[in-house]
């Protein structure tokens, strides 16, 4: 158990530390084969460092980190659960410069690992359900490019232009957790799909008088302010925790990253959720849940090549509004 950075790497000091603190939390101390699934004699190989199915039919040989954020790696794991460390519990994120300084890796090295932790913190964010009473809202990240000589065009730290004006859509429970969407338009046909997919029908809806909520709303008790006429507050109902929460997400992508582009915009939003709706854990707790996300590999192929990572991976063509 450990409470603070030092702690972690005084309790997992070298690679064999790390891969046995992986193989408990992921295999509850018992490894299972990749391929086969067999997990009663798999043995250690190569000195501890893989393992051999024990399966007659299989006999195939596989490490920890298959299947996993770390597979194919050259960092060494200790630097990753560093990272990983750092990564949730630094309230406010960090930078691929700060984080390659601070763990002793290139800047591009950095970059890459932030991916590869912002996919794992994204994973699960799809099956979310918030069940108490929500707000939903929409806001835009990035500054207008439209009046800026090209050499002063933004781009986020890989040199990507920003996009504009990116949009994403937001729901979050009065004191409770929240999911962001990046969306290309915020449009009715996302607000139906992404409010219908993320909560529990007929739970108390507040927005303000954005039409793209009207036909969603019949579905729910929807409460809505029209602040146009400075109407902010109904019977107790706000949308201030999700104002709020944009204004956290906006100083923590303008003070660490600067610019984000709108290509890995989703995976920022993960990153802040993610944070967020684990803000009430101790570290040590938030980190073994940060673990349990690990199953997944993002190659960086996939990564500098994927607009279909916009809108998690799901993008769904606007409607026309009525
Ligand atoms: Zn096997």
């Amino acid at each position: 158990m450990f409470n603070n950075l030092r702690e972690l790497i005084t309790s997992m000091p070298d690679e064999k530390a790390c891969r046995d603190y992986l193989i408990k939390e992921r295999w509850n101390g018992v490894p299972v084969c990749p391929y086969c699934g067999y997990s009663d004699k798999c043995y250690l190989i190569e000195g501890g460092k893989r393992f051999k199915c024990g399966s007659k039919a299989c006999y195939k040989k596989f490490s920890v980190t298959i299947g996993t954020i770390f597979e194919a790696s050259n960092i060494p794991l200790t630097k990753w659960l560093m990272a990983i460390y750092i990564t949730s519990s630094h309230k406010k994120g960090i930078s691929s410069y700060q984080l390659g300084k601070d763990i002793g890796i290139s800047q591009k090295a950095a970059w890459f690992i932030l991916h590869r932790i912002r996919y794992a913190f994204g994973n699960g964010n799809d099956n979310l359900i918030l069940d108490k009473e929500i707000q939903a809202d929409e806001t835009y990240l990035g500054g207008s490019n439209e009046n800026r000589h090209k050499s002063k065009k933004r781009q986020d730290e890989n040199g990507n232009d920003i996009d504009p004006k990116s949009p994403v859509m937001g729901i979050i429970e009065t004191g409770g957790k929240v999911k962001t969407i990046a969306v290309n338009h915020p449009t009715k046909r996302h607000a139906i799909d992404f409010i219908e997919n993320s909560t529990v029908k007929g739970i108390t809806l507040v927005t303000d008088s954005a039409p793209i909520y009207h036909k969603i709303g019949k579905k729910y008790n929807h409460v809505i302010l029209n602040h146009s006429i400075g109407e902010y507050k109904i019977n107790g109902f706000h949308t201030n925790s999700m104002e709020n929460y944009w204004s956290v997400l906006k100083r923590g992508i303008y003070g660490i990253y600067h610019q984000v582009s709108q290509k890995h915009l989703q995976a920022y939003c993960d990153e802040f959720s993610y944070r967020f709706n684990s803000r009430k854990m101790k570290d040590c707790d938030r980190f073994a849940v940060s673990i349990s996300k690990i199953e997944g590999r993002l190659t960086y192929k996939t990564l500098i090549s994927k607009p279909e990572y916009l809108t998690g991976g799901k993008d769904i063509e606007p409607m026309m509004e009525e």
